[in-house]
């Protein structure tokens, strides 16, 4: 039988990082400090270092920065190289960033080698800003972790381009508009404008690359009331397209380098919405609302600068760049890999309320009259609805820079809702908020019914509110509360009637058994 005792003392060594003894990991190696290392891990560790790219270290251009002591007869800067480590410098050139590259069969010539190098040296350079990659070794490396600091940026290869819809298969307009209808309520010039647009936007996408005559990006802006449905429709368009959507706010969104989301965030949303996909995220679409936020205050003299300098970093970004993005996080760092979308047939919808363009577009519209009839006018125009006659030289003077506003060309009005939209909201869309609740009572056998008068209390009461037809929803929440709580409790009861009163807080539900 082997005699494993190799220590001093009599006890069999214990390997100090995997702590397996000689008897099951076989015969060890004495390491400084009188401690032992077996060869599974010996080996891991050679293997880890060669995944490092210490090239420039090794050939003396850098000293090592510490973290562990010259292992494996590494040179200092100057001195002569052992033989070893240009065995292992050759290895390591072949195993820089693209994983998986451990072709060794053919020896490069030397021309060949320096170009592979340039090549690789220029990717780690891209994605470190000229520092080369380092890592301390640790523990948990050793214990089979593996080197996982390394940062790869993705090349993009020709021919990696794919459509989402392929271009028989994009709905025309009028497709697009009838299933919106299914959902939104009102907002007719919105929907078909949008149907338009995205109709266009989409042939542009499957058609590639533009050959003679290049088809204009068509980024929308979508100007209306808070809880108007600007972002329900962007939501219903993306679920209808099945396309990847981010949905961001503006005034999160800061220049790079301040406290906030830098303005690439929004990229790396939409790729994580496209399950990190990079050829889905670059035809999805993002919806950046409170863009009116970003706007140089009016009459003011001190420029609103960091409004303006998320416009002015936003503008690449709509016409379309390769922008580098974080996969799996938001926030660039060392250790987060990275990769290129392009944003060039990504859809941008901004959004925004916009409050106080109405006063603008008046204010415009009566100077184009005659003196004496303004006050008539103005009358005119309460009633119909301003916004919708909105043009750039408004949205300017609003406080969007010019630049900006000529990349957002296609620009969309919705109008407020009436107490009678309201009341189709609350019950006609396909997935409207009553039909929700009456699923969920269904399942425990339960009839819920809603009786006329009391849709238009609920409308009466949202109107007083200033959400829009956000206000819905909290008020029908409310008062279901107590019908979710106490139903259950009774399985006798076969119907629950909500009435008028019960919403006034005048009376309650009327309640019938079952039988
Ligand atoms: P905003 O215009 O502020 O973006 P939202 O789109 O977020 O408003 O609207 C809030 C909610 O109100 C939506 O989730 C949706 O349920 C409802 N809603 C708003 N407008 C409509 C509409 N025209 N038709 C149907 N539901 C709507």
């Amino acid at each position: 039988m082997e005699d494993y005792n190799q220590n001093d003392n009599g006890y069999e060594s214990i390997c100090s990082v995997c702590r397996r003894s000689e008897s099951v990991a076989g015969k060890m190696l004495k390491m400084p400090g009188n401690t032992w290392i077996c060869n599974d891990c010996m080996q891991k560790t050679m293997d880890m270092v060669n995944a490092m790219d210490l090239g420039p270290y090794m050939n003396g251009e850098m000293p090592p920065m510490g973290g562990f002591g010259m292992p494996f007869g590494f040179a200092m800067p100057g001195q002569p190289k052992p033989e070893a480590s240009q065995t292992e410098e050759k290895k390591d050139a072949d195993s820089v960033v693209e994983s998986g590259d451990t072709d060794s069969e053919d020896q490069p010539t030397k021309e060949d080698k320096k170009d592979d190098d340039k090549s690789k040296d220029d990717n780690v350079k891209n994605v470190m800003g000229g520092m080369p990659r380092f890592s301390f070794l640790n523990m948990n490396d050793l214990l089979g972790g593996g080197f996982s600091g390394s940062r790869k940026v993705k090349k993009k290869k020709k021919g990696e381009y794919k459509p989402l819809i392929e271009l028989k298969d994009i709905p025309a307009p009028h497709e697009i508009r009838a299933k919106l209808d299914e959902y939104v309520i009102g907002q007719d010039m919105a929907k078909k404008a949008i149907s338009v647009a995205v109709y266009n936007h989409y042939k542009r996408v499957a058609t590639g690359t533009q050959e003679d005559i290049e088809i204009e990006k068509s980024n929308m802006l979508m100007i209306g009331p808070t809880g108007s449905g600007k972002t329900y429709l962007v939501r219903t368009l993306a679920k209808i397209l099945n396309v990847p959507l981010a949905i961001t706010d503006a005034t999160s969104l800061t220049e790079a380098g301040y406290i906030g989301d830098d303005i690439e965030s929004v990229v790396s949303k939409l790729l994580a919405a496209a399950d990190n996909d990079v050829n889905k995220a670059e035809q999805g679409i993002i919806f950046i609302d409170e863009i009116d936020k970003l706007a140089k205050k009016a009459n003011s003299n001190t420029r609103d600068v960091s409004g303006e300098s998320v416009q002015q970093g936003m503008l690449k970004l709509l016409e379309g760049a390769d922008i580098e993005v974080p996969i799996g996080s938001s926030s660039k760092n060392a250790m987060v890999p990275t990769t290129i979308v392009n944003t060039s047939n990504i859809l941008f919808i901004c959004a925004g309320a916009f409050a106080g363009l109405d006063e603008i577009i008046k204010k415009r519209l009566n100077k184009q009259n005659t003196i004496g009839f303004a006050a008539e006018l103005k009358d005119k125009f309460d009633k119909e609805n301003v916004l919708a006659q909105v043009k750039t030289e408004d949205i300017r003077k609003f406080g969007m820079i010019p630049e900006f506003i000529g990349r957002l060309p296609m620009v969309i009005t919705l109008e407020s809702l009436t107490k009678d939209m309201y009341v189709q909201i609350l019950s006609e869309p396909k997935n409207a908020i009553l039909k929700q609740y009456q699923k969920l009572l269904e399942l425990d056998e339960v009839r819920l019914v809603f009786s006329e008068d009391c849709l238009e209390a609920i409308a009466e009461k949202a109107s007083q509110e200033e959400t829009g037809a956000r206000a819905l929803r909290a008020i029908i929440d409310k008062f279901m509360l107590d019908i979710m709580y106490e139903i259950p409790k009774d399985k006798n009861i076969g119907t629950v009637t909500i009435t008028k009163a019960y919403i006034e807080g005048s009376g309650g539900p009327v309640i019938e058994m079952r039988g």
